[in-house]
């Protein structure tokens, strides 16, 4: 089997993860004991990518859930799905990152990864045939995004030919009043550029106006945005866990939706939307209403309108029982009517995966995991907010006082900097004009950045370390 393993950090990680694990266990007919109670011999056929069979034929998922603070883990260990989880992958410790990137990444998350790492690669060994690792973090916090991006970067000198995928939230100041999320973001986004494959942009602005706008939430709640991020995640991964008509996995995904290493930063589309407890709702919809519904700006988890930018590829994961004919040539009809949508460039840049087990409910859904060059509002509107602050170097003293390097703000910024020009110039480039873009210049970079990071993180953590033992 091409297995995944799960790992989730921080406090929103753990409860996005958590989510996870109550609907796929639902889909795939899993009871809260971990034992099959399901009605369909495809739930079991490919469950192994995502759990563990464990001792008398219970199913456990190959989940690690790491935090720095004991009470999110604390309460998923109290919850109805307490039984499921292995007790040996809840991995705490009694400080706090106190919303410090630098705190997760080079102190407190510093001290605790060993623990994990050695979590991980169990779960690896017992692995047949890894495919890679699924990270769920938000990037605003300390936890996930400082010690979620450390976890990440060892295991990827650990694995560098697995494929690594992050399902990350990214902050907005609609949702959360933390003031320093920006730098966060920014030190966490210089992270993602190097060492994922693929990263999911959660965006907690985008979840709010849809919660607002289109389920009209009067005031929306981390349940009701987790419960959009469950059927996002549950779309993405469907054809993974199911059999089906063209099948996909996170190494087909990646090959299908980056078309350069850097450019791996995607817009999620749901089709239908639906609130939390309204499925029954949802269930009217045809292809074509699917469709244009998975394509619609207002559908998107990023608050970047897809209208302004371009793709570049896009994957369609389709669930229900619809004939693939069908889907195709809607979707080919589809992409014809908007064809100044696409990059002229790419010829078929759209991948269409079918699951027939369809959402509970919901007999015909969709969901949209596309790489739209838009996606650069999202770093053009943390980068506002970031310099605004770094200009006059508020709060940065509480970075440097974890060890951190003032050098690293600078280059994170440039970093995310050029990734948004590299998506604008792939935005204006056409099938005729004369490429000026370097891309020996962009693989130099990127290698020599990786290097200079890596050395720079190793010493800061020793030195961490060895002052705190
Ligand atoms: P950490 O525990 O140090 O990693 O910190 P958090 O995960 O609490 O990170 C804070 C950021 O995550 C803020 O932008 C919050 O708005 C966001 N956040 C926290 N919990 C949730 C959640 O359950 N769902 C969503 N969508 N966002 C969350």
């Amino acid at each position: 089997m091409r297995e995944i393993v799960c790992i989730s950090a921080g406090q929103c990680g753990n409860q996005i993860g958590y989510k996870f694990w109550e609907r796929v266990s639902q889909e795939h007919g899993v009871e809260e004991t971990g034992l099959y109670n399901g009605n369909n011999d495809l739930q079991l056929e490919r469950i192994d990518v995502y759990y563990n069979e464990g001792s008398s034929g219970r199913y456990v998922p190959r989940s690690v859930m790491v935090d720095l603070e004991p009470g999110v883990l604390d309460s998923i260990r109290a919850s109805k799905y307490r039984q499921l989880f292995h007790p040996d992958n809840f991995i705490h410790a009694q400080s706090s990152a106190s919303n410090n990137w630098a705190k997760g990444h080079y102190s407190e998350g510093a001290e605790l990864q060993q623990e994990v790492l050695d979590i991980v690669r169990r779960e690896v060994e017992g692995c047949d045939s890894l495919q890679g690792f699924q990270f769920t973090h938000s990037i605003g916090g300390g936890t996930g995004s400082g010690m979620g991006t450390l976890l990440i970067q060892k295991l990827r000198e650990e694995y560098p030919d697995r494929i690594f995928s992050s399902f990350s939230v990214f902050p907005s100041v609609k949702v959360s009043d933390v003031v320093i999320e920006p730098y966060n973001a920014t030190l966490s986004i210089h992270q993602l550029i190097e060492n994922v494959d693929q990263c999911m942009v959660i965006d907690n602005e985008a979840l709010y106006n849809i919660c607002m706008k289109n389920l009209k939430i009067e005031h929306p709640t981390y349940g009701d945005l987790n419960h959009i991020v469950s059927v996002a995640m549950s779309g993405v991964t469907c054809s993974m866990r199911f059999p089906g008509q063209l099948n996909a996995d996170l190494r087909k995904l990646s090959v299908n939706l980056t078309p350069f290493p850097r450019l791996h930063f995607f817009t999620v589309g749901i089709a239908p939307l639906y609130g939390r407890g309204q499925a029954q709702f949802a269930s009217k919809y045809d292809v074509p209403e699917i469709l244009q519904q998975a394509f619609n700006p207002h559908n998107m988890m990023c608050a970047a309108d897809v209208s302004h930018g371009k793709y570049l590829t896009a994957a369609l994961a389709f669930r229900g029982k619809v004939s693939s004919y069908e889907i195709e040539k809607q979707l080919l009809n589809f992409q014809q009517k908007n064809s100044n949508r696409f990059t002229e460039w790419i010829p078929n840049s759209m991948k269409l995966s079918m699951c027939d087990i369809s959402l509970e409910q919901v007999p015909r859904s969709a969901v949209l995991i596309s790489n739209n060059t838009s996606i650069q509002e999202v770093f053009k509107r943390i980068n506002a907010q970031y310099t605004s602050m770094f200009r006059r170097k508020a709060f940065v003293h509480w970075y440097l006082d974890e060890g951190m390097d003032e050098m690293e703000f600078n280059e994170a910024e440039a970093n995310m900097n050029d990734l948004v020009s590299e998506y604008q110039q792939y935005q204006d480039s056409t099938v005729d004009s004369e490429e000026e873009i370097d891309l020996d210049q962009t693989q130099a970079t990127f290698g020599e950045r990786q290097e200079k990071q890596n050395k720079k993180c190793n010493s800061k953590q020793q030195s961490n370390i060895a002052s705190s033992n």
